[in-house]
């Protein structure tokens, strides 16, 4: 089969790009996914009990208007609206989201560590002379810089490990944008004098959620919308960018004009292309991701309380992250009063995980935190468990030496990696983002139009 557009993977992004082929009048394209189901890290699943559980906590929020027309089209008034309710973990207390604002929270001993790393005596190291800027060589570095000693200690390094299960000196902090609340002394200050509570920071504020079946029905109707386009159990094997083909690993052949690709670009360019020079397979070889366990723990009932999701620095608990998934819509369980607590842990070769006892280190953790009480392991109804191995693409010191390398020799050759893994750039990597790359590949490949959410700047 010859087609102008093939494209690999039927998760957001490529099914952002199917959708924009398909408005923009293309009918030559066709979509190949290795999985029965679509959706790629955004699918959600129901268990045999009935819980419906997302691969880790999903909150759609977007960036961009067209992401939002394409949302309320797809859900046409079908979803709940949140406010979030976001708390961390610390010293048997739960503290609002974001920490830095919020740690009158804190026993006295542990608010005083954050505010002393924030005294203008303690920050003396990073001063430059003639006002210079301080320039963070790496995300250790920045996290000193930005949060002081205390704060560091307390919840930056524990918890920002137990996420990215790497080193932080290994990571770059220049993806950080809008993603980390800063933080002000005089607000620190104010909020613990006068007692007030300050949740409002980030682009999460407000989120949509699914009434039914989970994140992963925005895609299942977006992909509904393409009957005939997407052949799923279709993994991609072998691409020859010189013939312009690609083989399955089934054995199928297919010719194209212009390939997107959405797995994995580290995969992609060390395994999947021939004929990749040796600069680009070795740049691919210093791509670093990590992967994640998630955990849906059923309930019978229990005290539900308001929170949305709860962050986890400490080393009582396996997870990084808990989701209150019952919050999210009513119909996530399978009946009123149940609960679904969704958990995520990190691993990498830099943070191994055990996952033959995952799921009883994950009980043991919910009921160190409180949120099983020891009197519910019996009322345990459902335990669902997932484990991918891509979850979070890392922001190294050297992926963007690597993607300059990888990227430019892909497009040479009408092949385009994009995507949370395609791309490989976290900071572009939620499902807005992935779906705008997608979006803004089919327009570059039909009218030329320049991208701007996938870029190498
Ligand atoms: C734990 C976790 C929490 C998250 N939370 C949020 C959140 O709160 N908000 C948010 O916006 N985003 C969140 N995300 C990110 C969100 O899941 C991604 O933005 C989105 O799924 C990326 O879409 P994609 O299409 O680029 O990639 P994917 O979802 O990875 O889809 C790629 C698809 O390609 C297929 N594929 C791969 N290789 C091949 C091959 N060789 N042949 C055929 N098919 C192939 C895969 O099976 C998959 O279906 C989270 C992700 C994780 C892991």
């Amino acid at each position: 089969m010859r087609l102008k557009y093939l494209i690999v993977g039927a998760g957001p992004t490529g099914l952002g790009a199917g959708w924009r082929l398909r408005e923009l009048g293309e009918d030559s394209f066709l979509i190949l996914e290795k999985n029965s189901h679509v959706g790629g890290l955004a699918a959600s699943f129901t268990d045999a009990a009935g819980f419906t559980w997302d691969i880790g906590g999903h909150v759609v929020f977007s960036h961009f208007p067209y992401f939002d027309r394409l949302l309320d089209d797809l859900l046409s008034g079908d979803y709940l609206e949140h406010q979030r309710q976001a708390f961390i973990r610390v010293a048997g207390t739960w503290t609002p989201y974001p920490f830095q604002n919020n740690i009158r929270h804190l026993p006295r001993e542990l608010a005083w560590e954050c505010v002393r790393g924030l005294l203008p005596a303690n920050r003396c190291r990073f001063e430059r002379p003639c006002g210079d800027a301080f320039a963070p060589a790496d995300f250790r570095e920045w996290i000193d810089y930005v949060f002081g000693e205390g704060i560091a200690k307390i919840f930056m390094y524990p918890y920002n490990f137990k996420v990215w299960a790497t080193p932080p000196e290994r990571m770059s902090s220049t993806w950080i944008g809008e993603r980390v609340s800063v933080v002000s002394l005089e607000r620190v200050l104010k909020n613990i004098i006068l007692g007030l509570d300050d949740v409002s920071f980030g682009p999460n504020n407000v989120f949509k959620f699914p009434l039914r079946g989970g994140t992963g029905e925005i895609f299942r109707r977006l992909a509904a919308r393409l009957t005939g386009k997407i052949a799923t159990g279709q993994a991609a094997a072998v691409i020859d960018p010189l013939a312009k083909t690609l083989v399955t690993e089934s054995g199928e052949t297919f010719a194209y004009d212009n390939l997107l690709f959405t797995g994995p670009l580290d995969l992609l360019a060390a395994k999947i292309v021939r004929g990749a020079p040796d600069a680009v397979r070795e740049a691919a070889g210093l791509l670093e991701h990590n992967g994640a366990l998630i955990a849906g723990v059923g309930l019978a009932g229990g005290a539900i309380d308001p929170k949305c999701w709860m962050y986890f620095p400490e080393d009582n608990c396996p997870f990084y992250r808990v989701t209150n998934f019952h919050n999210y819509s009513p119909n996530n369980v399978p009946a009123a009063g149940q609960r679904a607590l969704m958990t995520e842990v990190s691993f990498s070769a830099h943070k191994p995980e055990d996952r033959a006892s995952h799921f009883d280190r994950v009980t043991g953790g919910l009921t160190a935190c409180g949120l099983l009480k020891d009197h519910e392991q019996q009322s345990v109804v459902s335990r669902w468990e997932t484990a991918v191995d891509y979850a979070y693409p890392i922001p190294t010191l050297r992926r963007d030496a690597a993607l300059a390398t990888i990227q430019p020799w892909l497009e040479a050759h009408g092949v385009f990696g994009r995507g949370r893994f395609g791309g490989f750039k976290y900071e572009a990597g939620n499902m807005d983002h992935s779906v705008m790359q997608g979006v803004e590949w089919a327009q570059r490949m039909i009218a030329g139009t320049p991208e701007t959410v996938y870029t190498l700047s």
